[in-house]
């Protein structure tokens, strides 16, 4: 029986990630969700339902489009593939819970953050807006309205870390070194965790980043790198290890 729902969470996944493609394709640009239907962007052939089946049509066709050819980009199942994943990692960790609900809606930032940082260097404000009022209302039908008060002050509390950070980094640097969107997200990271989870992602991200912002730098002259798919990373992870390392933390309390 348990198997059934993995796979279900499996295909729940990889659909709602082909659905944030063309969110993250298309609502940074402007443009509607909608309209035009979605099509091959070389030859503009319009792609029948048969040939917007998350991944399998991919296979199917062998990365190429029916029309002309052409090579169609890896990005989209890859990125249909990893929601799909890390729905069926979400329901592995959580069961049915409502922190199962949090760890879907993290997932699917962190792919909306992904596909939309690395496409356009910029993440809508909707992306993180929406997703922060789900969390808080899921956090108060959990745990009360004072809870959801204190969490609202967390995330308050980490957006300004953040901003203070951000002040550091440009007097540091003397150029931009955040964006206006990483701010924002940190919003999310602080209703989600407490303070200190908190900082453990902006510590965790600025660490995976590291090795990463200098092969970029190396391999391609890169100078902007964006931050955003880090921090979600780093809120996944801790939000999916926060019963270990708090049992780290008190073991570490207890043994000063
Ligand atoms: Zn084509």
């Amino acid at each position: 029986m348990e198997i059934y729902y993995y796979i279900l969470f499996f295909i729940f996944g990889i659909c709602l990630g082909s659905f944030y493609n063309v969110l993250a394709m298309r609502l940074p640009k402007g443009e509607s969700i909608i309209k035009p239907k979605s099509h091959c962007p070389k030859c503009l052939h319009e792609l029948k339902w048969y040939e917007l089946i998350p991944i399998i049509s991919f296979i199917i066709q062998k990365g190429k489009c029916k029309n002309c050819q052409a090579k169609l980009s890896f990005f989209y199942p890859f990125t249909e593939l990893v929601t799909g994943l890390l729905f069926v990692i979400s329901y592995y960790s959580f069961g049915f819970s409502y922190d199962l609900i949090i760890a879907l809606i993290l997932v699917s930032v962190f792919v909306l953050v992904i596909v939309s940082d690395l496409s356009y260097l910029l993440i809508p404000d909707s992306f993180i807006l929406i997703p922060s009022i789900l969390i808080l209302i899921i956090t108060i039908l959990e745990s009360g309205f004072e809870i959801g008060i204190r969490q609202l002050a967390f995330g308050l509390f980490a957006f300004l870390l953040m901003y203070f950070v951000m002040l550091l980094g440009n007097k540091l640097f003397k150029k931009e070194s955040l964006g206006g969107a990483d701010i924002k997200l940190m919003f999310l990271v602080g209703l989600t965790l407490d303070p200190m989870l908190s900082i453990l992602v902006i510590f965790l991200a600025s660490i995976i980043a590291l090795p990463v912002s200098l092969f970029l730098l190396v391999k391609n002259k890169e100078h902007i790198i964006p931050y955003g798919p880090f921090l979600m990373l780093g809120l996944l992870i801790v939000f999916f290890m926060k019963m270990d390392i708090q049992e780290i933390f008190n073991a570490l309390l207890t043994w000063f």
